[in-house]
Order: C-alpha cells, then structure tokens, then sequence
C-alpha cells in the first residue's frame, strides 16, 4: 500500500517534523521501542473517528488527515515524558481512545502523535461504603460494566457506544448515557480525577462528596476533549444494581403532549432511569409492530431501583401519561428497545448508498422546547436534497431536554457532499443558537463545531482561550479543536 495515492484532506495543516529517526528513538526510550509506530499500516488506522462524514470520504478514496507516530504507554509518567519532549519539539499530541467521538475530536489534523490510552486499562478499585468505582480511563466501558454487574452495581453510564467507548472519552466529551434522567451525565458522576497537563506535570483532584476549598477546577478538565489535559484515573459513582425495573410505554397523540407528560413526571421529582420520545416519524421506523403506536409519538420509560420506590415511580408516570392524553403499550415497547438499543446500522451504512447523513444533538430548556423542534424540522426540510430530518428526546432534566436529530440527503448536483453537509448544519445550529439552545448536548465540539464556539460562548470563548493559553502555550495538545475552526477549509472536496 502507498498512502501517497490517497488524498489526505489535512494535508496543508500538517506539521513538519525535521529528524523523525531521532523521535522515534526518544518516544522508544520512554514506553519503550515495541510501544511506538510508524507503520503505514498502524497511522492509516488512527487517520480518523467515526464522524459520519468522514465515512462518505473513505469510500472516496480520501484520508482525513494522518499522524506520524503512535504510542502506546502505560503510565502517566510515561504520559509526562512523551508532552515535554512534544513540548520541547514542538509536535502535536492527540489523545485517541477508541475512535467512537463523532465530532472529529481525535482526528490528527496536524499530524504528531497519537497516544493511545489502551493499555490504561485497569479497574483498580471498588469502594462498597463510598459507592465509588476507580478506573483507568482507557477502560472500555463495556468491560467496566459487566465488572460492576458482576460485583452488584451499576456505573449507571450506558451510552449507545458502550462497547467501542472509554471513560476517558466520556469525560472528555462530556457524555451522557442512556440512564442518564436518574444517574446524571458523566460531569454528575465523575468525583475524582488524575490527569496530565500539556506541559507534563501530573495532577490529582482528591475524590470528595463535596468541598468549598476555592473554584471547581476540576470541572475544567472534563470536556476538554484531550486539550487542556490527559486524564489517566478517574473516581466515578456507582449504584447497587436495581432490584426491580418497569418497563412503560406509551404513545401519545402529539409531541407537544408527550413533552408535557414527561416535564410533568419531572416537576413530581419522579426520576425514571430511561425516558424517550420518538416524534412519528421516529416511532413507526422504530415501533411500526406496535399497531397503537401508529403516527403517534411513543415514549418508553424504565424505572428502576428498589422495589416500593419503582412501584411508586411507575405509579405516578403511569398517572401523569394518561392525564396527557397517552394510550398505554405495555412492555413490548420497551423490550424491543432494549433488544435494538446498541444496532447502528442505520445511520453508518448510507454513505455505501451514497447519501449523506449525521445526527445533531442540541440542550434546550423547556420552554420552547417544542417550537424549537418544529422550527428546526421545518427549516431543515426546506433544503434542496434533504430525504429526512427526525428526531427524539433522549435526556431529561427538570429544567430542560436534550434532544437528538437525524438528517439524511443527497446533495443537489451542484452541490459537494461537505457542502450539503455544512448547510444542513448550519440551519440547524442557527435555529437553536437564536431560540437560546446549545449545539452539543453530549456529542462535544471537536473539528466540526468549533466554528460555532464565538457564537455559543460569546465574550466568555476569549476566557477559555486564555486558559488554553496558560496550560499550552505551544499549543501542543489536540491542536485544531474547540479554540481554533480549521473545518472548512480542511473538509472541502
Ligand atoms: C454508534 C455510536 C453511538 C454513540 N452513542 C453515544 C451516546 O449514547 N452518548 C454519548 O455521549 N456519546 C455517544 N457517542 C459518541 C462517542 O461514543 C463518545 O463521544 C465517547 O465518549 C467517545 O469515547 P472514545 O473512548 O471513543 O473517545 P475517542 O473518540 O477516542 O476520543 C474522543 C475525544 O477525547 C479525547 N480523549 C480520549 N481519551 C482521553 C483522555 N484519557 N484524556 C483526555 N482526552 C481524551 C480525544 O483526543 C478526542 O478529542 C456515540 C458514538 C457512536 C459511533
């Protein structure tokens, strides 16, 4: 294989290393020589994530961008090193996981190193009275919670991705699972944090309940996408594994109406672990078995924890949707969401068919939450080439949602694949930014949505950079996200 036959769509950004025998030779001395890589085989596998875009430029023939080595240590030490010799070379740093973000976040866009947090892979200790799990962040979080389970617990962060995510792109991206109404997102559930600075000092954050000893540093650091530090350990909570679930479903006439039914479950302090709204077009691709369901809205619940506590909590949810117009479903809903809720073929097989497609995950109070959705769903439909645009609410809080929009299209002849692309988002991203919402609600910012930064920050982005600033000043962790927009010109086709 000869990479130079592919296009590489970063390649202007690309750092020049002068003496790369001589930076490989010193990041062998550090994790040793088996644990460094300059394979073509192994940089061609770390070019990119798995930003829904970036498939449709594979099957082109075209690389996002490519680093020039990759490492494997073991040990923040180890981490420390690798940063001061980067430092004092002056060669990017990207921290990769497992490739599962979705918003170009570990994609080497101006080459350097890849370090890969794999072999952090220990769960070192269970704490019964603390309720406390501590963990090497590169643990895969599947492999996390089926130890958990097996001990009595939950972590409580079951994400879509379970299988091919870590901790520590949960925490750095600011994740949220599919629980998360009764077990918070993973900036809820993170107590403790060791990491990395870009300069190679370690640092720890103690694990506490709560303290008042000065600002919540440690909040900076998760979601800050591999730029501001590598997190190595992580304190999380953990839960007794629920000894009852109820599972509920019901469909509701309107979307308004199921909205309601939820915000006014939410208002009781009624918490059920798993709430989902499929708008119609969502429930009969999902749900087209359940005959009640049909061009309705359906809404699958599960609570769960002790048994007097469910009861209840069932009680009260089951009350609420049928005050607000709900046809009950039963379990089967419910069943078959558990059955299909890790199956993502639908979304990662259409650039085979030629189509371009992403979601888009936004935060929103509730207010307009509703005149939100339909805003979006109206504008997006007026675009030339758009096939579909649906969407459900996956995140609850009793003072807002996050919802999760799905678009697929096929860009007018005159159109460029990222072209089609950048519109659809750019109409979504204005809609929610002017009615007052956040463009990411647990996806991060990454390459792809950094150009919206100004726009969601306003003067407080310049802080932000100044902190960046501070910590890096080379600038040598994952270059080219959050601070910087270099998408657009990178992306072009
Ligand atoms: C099919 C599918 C379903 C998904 N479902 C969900 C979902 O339900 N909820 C959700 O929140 N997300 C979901 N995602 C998105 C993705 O799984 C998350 O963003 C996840 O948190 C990324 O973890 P990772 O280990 O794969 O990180 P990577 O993709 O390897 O890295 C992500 C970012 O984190 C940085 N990073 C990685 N490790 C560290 C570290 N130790 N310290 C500092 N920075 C680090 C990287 O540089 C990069 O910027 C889904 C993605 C897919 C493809």
């Amino acid at each position: 294989m000869n990479l130079e036959n592919f296009e590489l769509i970063y390649k202007e950004n690309r750092v020049k290393i002068k003496d790369k025998a001589k930076i490989k030779s010193k990041l062998g001395e550090i994790v040793g020589n088996e644990n460094v890589s300059d394979k073509e085989i192994d940089i061609l596998a770390y070019n990119k994530d798995t930003t829904l875009i970036t498939l449709n430029w594979t099957l082109e023939g075209k690389i996002a961008a490519l680093p020039d080595f990759i490492v494997w240590p073991e040990t923040p030490e180890q981490i420390s090193s690798i940063l001061r010799l980067a430092n004092e070379e002056k060669i990017p740093v990207i921290p990769f996981s497992e490739g599962s973000g979705v918003v170009g976040g570990a994609i080497p866009i101006y080459g350097g190193i890849i370090l890969d947090m794999k072999k952090f892979n220990k769960i070192l200790e269970i704490n019964d009275k603390d309720l406390t799990v501590t963990v090497e962040t590169g643990t895969n979080g599947m492999n996390l919670e089926r130890h958990l389970n097996a001990k009595g617990y939950t972590g409580g962060h079951i994400p879509q991705s379970l299988y091919t995510s870590s901790v520590g792109g949960w925490i750095a991206h600011r994740a949220a699972g599919q629980f998360s109404s009764k077990y918070g997102k993973i900036e809820d559930i993170v107590m403790g944090m060791e990491l990395v600075l870009p300069q190679g000092d370690i640092i720890k954050f103690k694990t506490i309940a709560r303290a008042s000893t000065g600002p919540q540093l440690d909040k900076l650091f998760i979601g800050n996408e591999g730029t501001l530090g590598i997190v190595t350990k992580a304190t999380l909570k953990i839960w007794p594994s629920p000894e009852k679930r109820a599972l509920i479903s019901y469909a509701f006439p309107t979307f308004e109406d199921s909205l309601e039914a939820t915000r006014k479950i939410l208002r009781q302090q009624i918490y059920p672990a798993v709430i989902r709204i499929y708008d119609a077009d969502e429930t009969n691709r999902h749900f087209g078995h359940i005959e009640k369901a049909k061009d309705k809205v359906m809404v699958v619940f599960v609570c769960e924890g002790i048994e007097r506590l469910v009861d209840l909590e069932e009680t009260i949810t089951r009350e609420t949707c049928e005050k607000n117009n709900g046809i009950y479903c039963g379990e089967d809903p419910v069943e078959h969401w558990f059955e299909t809720r890790f199956k993502v073929t639908e979304t990662s097989s259409t650039p085979t068919f030629k189509i371009v497609a992403d979601t888009i995950e936004i935060g929103f109070l509730w207010d307009k939450a509703a005149d939100m959705y339909h805003s979006v769903i109206e504008a997006t439909k007026k675009i030339q080439g758009v096939m579909m645009i649906t969407a459900h609410v996956s995140h609850f809080y009793p003072n807002g949602v996050g919802f999760y929009f799905t678009f697929a299209g096929i860009p007018p002849k005159e159109k460029t694949d990222f072209e089609f692309y950048q519109e659809v988002w750019n109409c979504v991203v204005k809609v929610i930014e002017d009615a007052g919402g956040s463009f990411g609600h647990h996806h991060g910012v990454g390459l792809n949505r950094s150009q919206w930064m100004p726009v969601e920050w306003g003067k407080s982005f310049d802080t932000l950079k100044s902190i960046k600033k501070l910590l890096d000043p080379n600038n040598i962790l994952n270059p080219g996200k959050i601070y910087e927009s270099v998408w657009k010109e990178g992306g072009e086709n």
